[in-house]
Order: C-alpha cells, then structure tokens, then sequence
C-alpha cells in the first residue's frame, strides 16, 4: 500500500505571544491510498486545524507534512497549485461556491482548473446522484443549505480527485441525504481508489470510514479501524464508546 500523505510530529500555534493556542501538539499520521479515514473528537480539539494542514491549506508551524513523498515545506506555491487544482477535492464547512455563477458554472470550473473538458453528462450525472439534477441553474442565494452542500460536494468530486478532504460534508444535510452522499463517498473510495479524509463529529457519518482517528486537545488519542466482518452498525457502536470515553474525561 503506497503512503499517499504523511504527517509527521507537526504542532501548529495560532495567536500572538500573549495569547497563543496550541491547536496541534506532535500529531503524526499516515494516509494511504485507497484509505477512508473520519476525524473525530470533540469541539476544539484540532480537526479542522489538522484538515487544513494536511490539505495545503494552511502550514503547520513545525513538522512536515509531505503529499506523494514530497514535503510541502520546501514544494513551490506553482507545485501546490497544480496539486490543489488536479489532485484533491475539498468540501469545506461554509461551502466556498462561487456566488456569480450557478452550480453549473461552479462545478464546470472545477473541471478547467483540473485541466479537464467540460463533461455536461458527467456534470448531470453526478447532480442526478447527489439530486441537485433541477438545482444546476441556480445561484448560491438561491440554494438552501444542504443543496450548496451537494453542488460543493459534486465540484470536489468531479475532476476524480486523488485525495478528497471534506471537513463536515453532512452538517447541512438531512439524514436520507446524508446518506447518499456517504454512499457516494464509499463509491469512489471503493471504485475509483480516491483516498477520503474526513472530518465529522457525526458518528454515523464516522461509521462510513475504514478507520476513525480521534483527536482531542490538539493530540491523537485513539485509533480504531472498522475489522473485515463488522457491519457498519457494530462499528457505529464502537466510535461510539471511544468517543463518549473522550467527552467523559474532559
Ligand atoms: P475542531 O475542528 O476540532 O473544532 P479547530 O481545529 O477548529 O477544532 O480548533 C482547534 C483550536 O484552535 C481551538 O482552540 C480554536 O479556537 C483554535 N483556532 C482554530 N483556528 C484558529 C484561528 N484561525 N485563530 C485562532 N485560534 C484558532
């Protein structure tokens, strides 16, 4: 199994000298391909920080993080472009469409930066899918949360990432919804090899994954990976017990 991401020792600060907040202390993980990893823990803990770390986003203030073997510390901006524009998707929290096109346009463009033609049967196919198909024309102020969810979710999806890191991709959707675009996820994991870190502090969206990593105050501090037998219920219930263990020592 090739390491497709690595995360090694990284500590990243916000603030000034006054007030400084340790959001990530010595965390280090490996990401392979083919993986679905959920990020769990409670509110504050890291997740997003070590989301956006990992995703080119943002820098970590010390450690490494190297994509496909190469460490983002020294990697030209022009190289992380490139790799932001064809090799990974993003569904970020507050959606990021673009409000002056429509969600057509919104996910067309994600196809142009990736270097790609415009497929339109592909655009349709993947809106019938996330059933945003009669949605397509419309403008982010006139999309209720959960559609810009799905147009987002579709943009990420439809270039065939690499990698695709969804920070709260279910936090708008209702649970039917939900589960078709998890469903989706397990599609292009399964079919595609697209290796997916998410971040959720859902646990049935969790359940979806291969493997759930918690993070709490910053650090990792469990792993567990769904076994070859477990149904996706019985793995529910064990995130479930980690994660009420986490909250409980708070
Ligand atoms: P989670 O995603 O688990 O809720 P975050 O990664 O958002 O946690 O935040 C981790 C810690 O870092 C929190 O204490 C949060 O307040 C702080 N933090 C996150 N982003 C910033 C920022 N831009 N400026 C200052 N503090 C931040």
């Amino acid at each position: 199994m090739n390491t497709i991401l690595e995360v090694k020792n990284i500590e990243k600060y916000f603030g000034t000298s006054s007030n400084v907040v340790k959001a990530l202390d010595d965390v280090s993980l490996l990401v392979n391909e083919g993986d679905f990893i959920a990020i769990m823990g409670p509110s504050g803990g890291g997740k997003s920080t070590l989301l956006n770390c990992m995703s080119t986003i943002d820098n970590a203030s010390s450690g490494e993080v190297k994509l496909a073997g190469q460490s983002l510390v020294n990697m030209k901006q022009k190289h992380i472009d490139k790799i932001r524009k064809q090799d990974i998707g993003f569904i970020f929290q507050d959606f990021s469409l673009i409000s002056t096109l429509n969600g057509y346009d919104n996910i067309a463009l994600a196809q142009t930066l990736a270097g790609q033609q415009v497929d339109s049967a592909k655009i349709n196919e993947i809106a019938q899918v996330l059933s945003i198909g009669d949605d397509l024309l419309k403008y982010e102020d006139e999309l209720s949360g959960g559609q810009k969810q799905r147009v987002a979710a579709a943009r990420a999806l439809i270039k065939n990432p690499k990698i695709l890191f969804a920070d709260e991709p279910t936090g708008s959707l209702d649970t039917k919804t939900s589960r078709d675009l998890l469903d989706n996820f397990c599609q292009i994991n399964e079919q595609l090899g697209t290796t997916i870190v998410m971040v959720t502090h859902d646990l049935q969206s969790a359940s979806f994954a291969r493997e759930v990593v918690f993070l709490k105050d910053g650090k990792i501090y469990n792993k567990i990976i769904r076994l070859e037998h477990e149904t996706q219920e019985q793995f529910r219930m064990r995130i479930n017990d980690v994660y009420v263990l986490i909250c409980e020592e708070r």
